[in-house]
Formats: structure tokens, sequence, C-alpha cells
């Protein structure tokens, strides 16, 4: 097949004239490189497969969200797309930017989160919801439900997104660019087309990475503070990989007058979607969080991410090794589409070194140590 050359404009998509209005009142003026690549295949040729990875913050929401509403038959009200994320917090950044792009077009919608009261909500709106609803955007739980009660209807759907995918398919935790996950891919999507880019263009440029030697735990909990008095950040986000961590840095960080924000999975669904829009909107400086939102959301004031806990995970023998996808996402919340950014991990004994070691190795990107009298306004 000949590859469409890739486009330098939005106007030469041939789009519908209110969805490019759209896509300008975002404030997007031309398209990001995977944007101008995917594009024109996804969007110019018959409906085909494409499995598309690249650099976290280059753009590939908007990429499928638009592929998604220019193929959309605005006279059939049923569902017609359907893309499913991981998280809560990402179905609803999704729909964000499905609502902002579709301003000015008729396209109807419906999220498909759980939220505490969705089984009642459910039985007694019998699905109204998402009947009409042309495009749905969901967490995999939910839409399975749905569609078990035959609330969805699955029957005029032409074009279905896994966002994150790699995430979604691994149940073993394999690792982003593996194989398995691949082959697996495949048989979901054959004969896609397909962009990857190396692992190397896949860690991320414009992010300055370093460390800082604690003693122990505790100590962690002190250089933290101590790093949150010297600096002065926009908005940042601390991971750790435990609640009950969260829950500590929060009282301790609270304690000495900051003002921080904690979302884990404990809490409730009303309490995650509070604490997610306090943050974007800026009531918050600092998001203290698990694994939970490591992956795809977006928040482009966010300059720091301090991993307060290095990303392990256990292997097949029971023993600990890096978790490299997890760290990439983790530091990719930061310098999102060309900002830049900084990620500061901090160690506290010999396994997390070594795992930070080998991470950095991985990446082939080198992790500098910095110590809390450094000039930080070389940082
Ligand atoms: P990815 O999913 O690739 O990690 P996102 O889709 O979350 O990245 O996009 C990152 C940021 O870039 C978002 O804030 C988005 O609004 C912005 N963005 C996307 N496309 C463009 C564009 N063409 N021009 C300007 N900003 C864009
Ligand atoms: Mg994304």
């Amino acid at each position: 097949d000949e590859p469409l050359l890739s486009v330098t404009k939005f106007e030469e998509l041939n789009l519908d004239p209110n969805l490019l209005k759209g896509i300008y009142e975002m404030g997007f003026t031309t398209p990001s490189k995977i944007q101008a690549k995917a594009l024109p295949l996804l969007i110019k040729t018959p409906p085909q497969n494409m499995i598309g990875q690249s650099q976290s913050g280059t753009g590939k929401t908007a990429a499928f969200v638009l592929t998604m509403l220019s193929r959309i038959d605005s006279n059939l009200k049923a569902p017609q797309a359907l893309c499913l994320a991981p998280s809560r917090e990402l179905a609803r950044q999704i729909m964000a930017e499905v609502k902002k792009m579709a301003k000015f077009t008729s396209v109807t919608t419906a999220e498909a989160i759980r939220d505490s009261n969705a089984n009642t909500r459910m039985e007694k709106n019998r699905g109204d919801a998402y009947k009409e609803a042309q495009l749905i955007v969901g967490t995999p739980g939910t839409v399975y439900d749905l569609i078990k009660r035959r609330y969805l209807d699955q029957r005029h759907i032409k074009i279905f997104v896994l966002d994150e995918a790699d995430n979604m398919l691994d149940q073993q935790g394999l690792a982003t660019y593996k194989e398995p996950v691949r082959a697996f891919a495949g048989r979901f999507a054959p004969n896609a087309n397909e962009f990857s880019l190396k692992v190397e263009e896949l860690s991320v440029k414009g992010i300055k990475q370093f460390y800082m030697d604690c003693k122990n735990e505790e100590h962690k909990l002190t250089v933290l503070n101590e790093l949150y008095s010297l600096l002065t950040i926009g908005q940042s986000i601390i991971f750790v990989e435990k609640r009950i961590t969260a829950d500590e840095i929060a009282k301790r960080m609270t304690e000495i007058g900051h003002k921080v924000i904690n979302l884990h999975g404990g809490l409730s669904t009303t309490e995650r979607d509070e604490v997610m829009d306090g943050f974007r909107k800026g009531s918050a400086k600092v998001l203290i969080a698990t694994n939970v939102i490591a992956r795809g959301i977006d928040i482009l004031q966010v300059n720091l991410v301090i991993n307060f806990d290095i990303p392990i995970k256990r292997n097949t023998k029971g023993g600990n090794e890096p978790d490299y996808e997890t760290y990439l996402h983790r530091i990719g919340r930061t310098g999102r589409f060309g900002r830049e950014g900084i990620a500061i991990n901090l160690v506290s004994d010999e396994t997390s070194w070594k795992i930070l070691q080998e991470i950095a190795n991985f990446y082939e990107r080198g992790i500098e140590k910095i110590n809390i009298n450094d000039g930080w306004d070389s940082v």
C-alpha cells in the first residue's frame, strides 16, 4: 500500500467545518508529529485498524478523538464509537477532550464509568443514557456491565478505541513493547497500520531526571518537606507505591502548611472526581497519588514529578524488579506536549538505588544525583 503523506495542516483532512472549528477553539494550530502521520490514514482512507505508540504527551488523544468524531454518522442516533480507558480519571479526561472538540457538532456522548449509585441508576433508567449516545467513553468493567445488561447496543459500533492498550491487554505485567502484548494486539486489531517508535525514542525527551540520596523511609519525608520549602513549583505529583504512604505524606506535609491533595483507589468515586477536578483547577499544587493515575493523565502545568517510591514489581520468581513502564508513564505526567519537566527520585536503600540504575540503563538516560543544598536555579 502507498502510504499517504503526513499532513501539515488540519485543513488538509477535509473535516466537517464544525469539527475544525472545535479543534481551533482548543488552541491547536498545527498537528503534532503523531497526528500528522496517523490522521491521514485514520481519516482519509477506508476504515482500517491502527496500532499507535508514541512518547507521552504527544497528542494521541486528539488523534483518536478526531477519528471517532469524523466517522460518526450524525443521522444515526445509536452508539457508533466506543473508547475504553484503564481508569475513571483517564476516561473523564478523554470525555472532556471529546466535548471540546465536538462543541460545534451535534454528536451525542455518554460516559460509562462507575459511580456510587451506578447499579440503582442503571436499573432505574434501564440504560437510557446509552441508547442514543453516538460516542461512549468508559472503563472496561462498567462497559462490560452495560453490555451484559443489554443497555448498550453494539450493533452500530464501527470504531473501537483502546487507550493505553498495552496496559489494558497486559495481564501479567509485560513490558509495553514486548512480543506477547504485540502478538495479542495483532490478534485484536488484525492487519493494523503500526506506528511504533524505538524504545529510546519512547523515553521522555525534555524531562530532566534526578535522584536524591535519603537515609531511610523517615528521612525521605524530611527531604520531601525540605524540597517543597525550597522550590517554587507550578504543580507537581508525588507518586507512591502504597495508599498508606500517600496518607502519611499528606499528613506530614499538611502539618507544616503545604496544601496537598491525595488520590488513591480507597476513595469513593465522588471523592476521586473532586480531587482530580480540584487539581486541574489548581486549587492545590501538590497531588499525592498511587499508580491509579500513572497513565494518560494530562495536566499541562505539572512540571515536577517525584517518585517518593521507585516503581518496583514482583517478578515470576517472587523477587523484585524495576517496573520500567510505570516509571516511564509516571514521569511522563510532566513534560507534556514539548514542555519541560523535572523528575526526582527518592532513593533510600541499596535495593531502590539498584533498581533506579537499572531503569537508567534500560532507557539509556542519565539520572543525576542532586542534593538539597545544590543551586536549584540550574534545575
Ligand atoms: P498522549 O496521549 O500522547 O500522551 P495527550 O493526548 O494527552 O498525549 O496530549 C498532550 C497534550 O497536548 C494535551 O494537553 C493536548 O491538549 C495537547 N495537544 C494535543 N494535540 C495538540 C496540537 N495539535 N496542538 C497543541 N496542543 C495539542
Ligand atoms: Mg494518552
